[in-house]
């Protein structure tokens, strides 16, 4: 079995995984599979901006790493756009950035604090005091399958 090269950073998941163009039943449709960090990649780079070297910064690789996740991220959402695939995405070589979700019980905002940075006071958005500790969503891991975890933790050890 193949083992990762290198631990991808990935900070937030898809919202949605599954992009499929109108009308064509899925019996003849034709799937592209993005993975997850070349999902992170063009999200960095492209819908937040930032410069490639930042966003290979942020996900833990390196520039050139960086620049092949994005062109082979970039090459397989033209291919669905201009061919008419679905987009799954799903799989590849990454690891969840830790995060810890918090909710405000008052005005139900949500939101996510990395580690190690303590805990916050209050709601960011009503000031409100009544604030709790949200548990991390469970369903990821087994949605996204395979890459998922399996980069960093565990395989480091056995080598
Ligand atoms: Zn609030």
């Amino acid at each position: 079995m193949a083992r990762p090269r290198n631990c991808r950073r990935v900070g937030s998941m898809p919202e949605s995984n599954y992009f499929k163009p109108r009308g064509i039943p899925l019996s003849v449709l034709e799937e592209v599979i993005l993975n997850v960090d070349e999902f992170e990649a063009i999200r960095l780079a492209d819908l937040e901006g930032l410069y490639q070297d930042r966003a290979a910064e942020k996900m833990k690789v390196s520039r050139q790493t960086f620049g092949r996740i994005i062109e082979s991220g970039r090459k397989k959402v033209a291919e669905a756009l201009v061919k008419g695939k679905a987009l799954k995405i799903e799989g590849g070589e990454f690891q969840m950035a830790l995060v810890r979700k918090f909710r405000c019980d008052d005005c139900e905002h949500s939101w996510e604090l990395p580690y190690r940075t303590g805990r916050p006071e209050n709601c960011p958005s009503c000031k409100s005091g009544n604030i709790h500790r949200a548990e991390q969503g469970t369903g990821y891991g087994r949605r996204f399958g395979r890459g998922q975890g399996s980069c960093c933790r565990g395989t480091q050890q056995k080598e």
